[in-house]
């Protein structure tokens, strides 16, 4: 992907954007952008048009919130990012003067959709950021982001909002974080923008769900913040009020990507060199582990019993977490490699299961 590098011209260290889930009024908006100017915030985000899960539920202002949008511009020097839905949208923020566009969840999803948009945007200079969809399909969310950049648009970055829960969870929407962090690896060029406060779905959480984000390194962080939270007509659970913004914004870590400290660096690479010579245990204690895995599925089909003995599985479910809880690892990691590492036991015995016997010439 061709893509440059507009962000830093925001500022050094993450880029921090605030605003509304929706854009209500002109006073609302006028309100907040000067709260938000005075944290040194350059970037006001809010949506006029909003894609919304149920019918009948606030759908936005539409265009006359456009004009709202180009007078806060206009009286506070602020950037201006809204969503844009389809072609229209995408011509009519451009008459406004909108500076970011970004592409919602719930249209990441339809490369058709996004297609349309990035027709649209071809030959405008506009920065494009593209939300991650709804579902956990990294090659959706690159799909995406690779239509916008073929149409000629290479200031972009990616949005992290977080995934459809299938039951209900601590956040609204899932992080699975190893996801975005894929993405990052595959483009380290393309910025990557934690959207907290859609992740949480709940104010209280936005702090430490940014935080975290902010310690894996993001680009920066979009968080919803309106005069009123508890008033807003839309997201109103999520968003901060102005006072918790700025408390947020002074109370966040902000770690360097990397350091041109010598010793720290030298320090990380002993310890570097410490893992890599663990990993390699780890490796062949693994390899050791599945070969006899394989020595005990020859006996079972020997003995033609099953591959699977839930008795043998309920024990290490229980001994192995406890065993790590002495290590002072936590019972749930555990828990999950021990899921990893049955399963491709149970692969490795099938496959013995499957081979057809040697015989040999008479
Ligand atoms: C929003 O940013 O207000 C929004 C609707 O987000 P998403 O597309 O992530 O649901
Ligand atoms: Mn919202």
């Amino acid at each position: 992907m061709n893509l440059s590098n507009w962000n830093s011209s925001f500022g050094p260290g993450p880029l921090f954007i605030a605003g509304p889930c929706s854009a209500e009024s002109l006073d609302q908006l006028l309100q907040l952008a000067v709260k938000i100017k005075a944290l040194g915030i350059t970037v006001m985000r809010a949506g006029v048009w909003k894609p919304r899960t149920r019918p009948g539920a606030f759908e936005g202002r539409g265009a006359t919130a456009l004009k709202w949008l180009a007078e806060v511009k206009q009286h506070t020097g602020l950037a201006i990012a809204t969503e844009v839905v389809n072609p229209q949208h995408v011509e009519k923020a451009c008459e406004a003067g909108i500076d970011i566009v970004w592409i919602g969840a719930r249209t990441t999803v339809n490369p058709f959709s996004v297609q349309e948009i990035a027709e649209a945007l071809k030959g405008t200079d506009k920065i494009v950021w593209v939300k991650n969809p709804l579902n956990p399909d990294l090659s959706l969310w690159l799909g995406a982001i690779e239509r916008i950049n073929r149409a000629g648009i290479n200031r972009l970055a990616a949005i992290h909002r977080g995934f459809t829960p299938f039951r209900p969870a601590r956040y609204r929407n899932l992080p699975l974080w190893q996801m975005p962090l894929e993405l990052k690896s595959l483009h380290p060029q393309l910025p990557l923008i934690a959207d907290p406060s859609h992740i949480a779905g709940e104010r209280s959480l936005v702090f430490e769900v940014a935080q975290r984000a902010l310690d894996l390194g993001y680009d920066g962080l979009m968080i919803e913040t309106h005069p009123e939270p508890d008033k807003a007509l839309s997201d109103a659970r999520q968003q901060l009020a102005p006072e918790a913004l700025e408390e947020m914004v002074h109370k966040l870590r902000i770690s360097k990507t990397s350091s041109e400290n010598v010793l720290f660096m030298n320090q990380l690479e002993k310890l570097r060199e410490q893992i890599d010579h663990i990993d390699r245990e780890l490796i062949d204690t693994l390899a050791a582990r599945m070969r006899l895995a394989e020595k005990i599925g020859e006996y079972k089909k020997e003995n033609h019993v099953a591959v699977f003995q839930p008795e043998r599985w309920k024990e290490i479910m229980n001994t192995r977490p406890e065993w790590g809880e002495h290590a002072h690892l936590s019972a749930d990691f555990i828990r999950d490699l021990y899921r990893i590492i049955h399963d491709e036991s149970i692969r490795l015995q099938t496959q013995i299961f499957n081979q057809s016997e040697q015989h040999d010439a008479p």
